[in-house]
């Protein structure tokens, strides 16, 4: 009987998630992600991952998108089993006035940051639930904690995932389903591709560990939330800022 169990990660081609579907393959989990459009990196992830193991799949499912995330989900269980792990990590950030976000720039970022977590939840808890059994993890930000100028759209909406979790892990609870967050602080991926040497230097100055985290760094910590060894904690926010916020 094969008892490895399965995960799903959003986001999985590069940063954070793609170091997370890494971090789930080398302890035996089959592993599905989800991507959006970078078809190198998710293919390049994919090699990575089937080096530890041949079982990962990876699909191009927009996570706004209902229906294709229902699709995929069920194609990966028809291939995999059931899903033991949700990790719903893909995001997008932007940087500008709130006087200049416009209507749609804001609708997107909560269709992707918000409504992605609420299309992949909803699609995954049922099954969850009928087996009394499972794991998600949700991806904020230290700037969904403390908020962060210049970023009140994304601010908002991670500071919604914290809410979500924090009120889906009560009512899945009794039904023996744990729901954690991580809210990572600087984390050297592709989403701060932008920053100038200058803003980078001081970020490091102003974290206590005087560093940029790594996605592994993050990859760890989502690990150990959906593990058994976690296994009494619940609607908990976990940060990995290197102690910028407390
Ligand atoms: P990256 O920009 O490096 O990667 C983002 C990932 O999300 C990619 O795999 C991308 O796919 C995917 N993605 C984006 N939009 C969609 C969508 N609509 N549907 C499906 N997939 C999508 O980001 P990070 O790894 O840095 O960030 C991962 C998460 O961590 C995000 O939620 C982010 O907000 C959060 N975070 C990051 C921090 C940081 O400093 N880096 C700090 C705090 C939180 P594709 O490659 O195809 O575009």
């Amino acid at each position: 009987m094969e008892n490895r169990k399965h995960c799903l990660i959003t986001g999985g081609s590069r940063g954070i998630g793609a170091a997370t579907a890494y971090r789930f393959a080398q302890a035996g989990y089959k592993v599905t992600f989800f991507y959006r459009s970078d078809e190198e990196s998710a293919q390049y992830t994919r090699q990575k991952i089937q080096k530890l193991t041949y079982d990962c799949l990876a699909y191009k499912v927009d996570v706004r998108d209902l229906d294709a995330v229902q699709s995929a989900v069920q194609e990966a269980v028809d291939t995999f089993g059931p899903i033991d792990v949700l990790v719903s990590n893909a995001g997008i950030s932007r940087i500008e006035l709130f006087t200049k976000t416009t209507p749609t720039e804001w609708n997107r970022i909560m269709d992707t940051n918000i409504g992605g977590l609420y299309n992949l939840v909803h699609t995954v808890l049922p099954s969850m639930i009928s087996r009394h059994s499972g794991s998600i993890v949700t991806v904020s930000s230290m700037w969904g904690v403390c908020g962060a100028s210049c970023e009140v759209a994304y601010s908002t909406s991670k500071a919604a995932i914290i809410g979500f979790t924090k009120a889906l892990a009560q009512e899945v609870g009794p039904s023996n389903i744990r729901v954690n967050c991580v809210a990572p602080g600087v984390i050297d991926t592709e989403m701060n591709a932008l920053l100038d040497d200058e803003t980078r230097a001081e970020l490091c100055e102003e974290t206590p560990l005087c560093r940029i985290g790594n996605a592994e760094e993050v990859a760890d910590a989502i690990f150990y939330l959906a593990e058994e060894n976690a296994s009494f904690i619940t609607g908990q926010v976990l940060g990995v800022n290197g102690g910028f916020i407390t």
